[in-house]
């Protein structure tokens, strides 16, 4: 199993769509990281597709909310059972959401291109040790990313400091805007320690073969000035 987050790999839809079909199987894609700007899966062979729209899509923090879009002969049987077990979110969280909708595809195409920015200025500095974003060429599915997604490589991306706590606390107090968050995909940038959060629960073994160390960290980037993100970034990185 290859798991995608936080080393951001990206699935070869095309060619789990063709696995699926031979197997009678239905093919269910998370497009919470790419978004529907980036990666569209059921034109790429798809049955569901899982979208939090508590990230990216709302934008904002602001909800708590989920989707799940597919043929109508798919989707049924679910959305029966979401309306019978009650799974009916409220209608201000609903309006919250669409009006992030609308913002989706110009906020995305900024925040990628920070990213990409960002992922550059990150690997040639001399106090990261790597970068994953699939839009650079060493990552091991920029070939795959770059049939599978649209316009760019997404707003997420993991680097690595050195595996050392002290050192990364010295670099996360040492940043003024961009804070800690367990949640993704806001206008602010944000940042996650994987082995502390998301992947807590695995076994010491499991994390390691991930390389998910003290000094993992995953990057959500937002609309801030991408100067301003490269400062802020380049001033905490001194501070290691
Ligand atoms: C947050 C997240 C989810 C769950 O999202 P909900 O907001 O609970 O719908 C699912 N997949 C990924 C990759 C996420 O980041």
């Amino acid at each position: 199993m290859v798991r995608s987050n936080p080393r951001l790999r990206v699935a070869d839809l095309p060619a789990l769509a063709a696995l699926a079909r031979d197997r009678g199987a239905l093919l269910v894609v998370d497009n919470t990281f790419a978004t529907p700007y980036h990666a569209q899966p059921l034109k790429q062979g798809a049955h569901l597709v899982v979208e939090s729209l508590t990230k990216f899509l709302s934008g904002h923090h602001q909800v708590l909310l989920g989707g799940v879009v597919g043929a109508r002969d798919v989707v049924e049987p679910l959305r029966q059972v979401a309306v019978r077990a009650g799974l009916v979110p409220n209608p201000w969280a609903c309006w919250l959401g669409v009006e992030g909708v609308r913002t989706l595809a110009v906020r995305l195409e900024r925040a990628s291109a920070t990213a990409w920015r960002l992922a550059r200025f990150l690997q040639a500095h001399p106090k990261v040790r790597a970068v994953h974003y699939p839009g650079l060429a060493h990552h091991p599915d920029h070939p795959v990313a770059n049939r599978v997604l649209e316009r760019g490589y997404g707003a997420m991306l993991s680097f690595e400091l050195p595996p050392e706590r002290a050192a990364v606390n010295r670099f996360l107090r040492s940043l003024k805007r961009v804070r800690l968050v367990l949640s993704l995909g806001g206008v602010e940038t944000t940042l996650s320690h994987p082995a502390t959060s998301s992947h807590r629960f695995l076994s010491e073994e499991e994390r390691e073969a991930l390389g998910l160390h003290e000094g993992f960290l995953r990057l959500s980037v937002g609309l801030e000035d991408p100067e301003d993100l490269e400062a802020e970034f380049s001033e905490a990185l001194e501070a290691l």
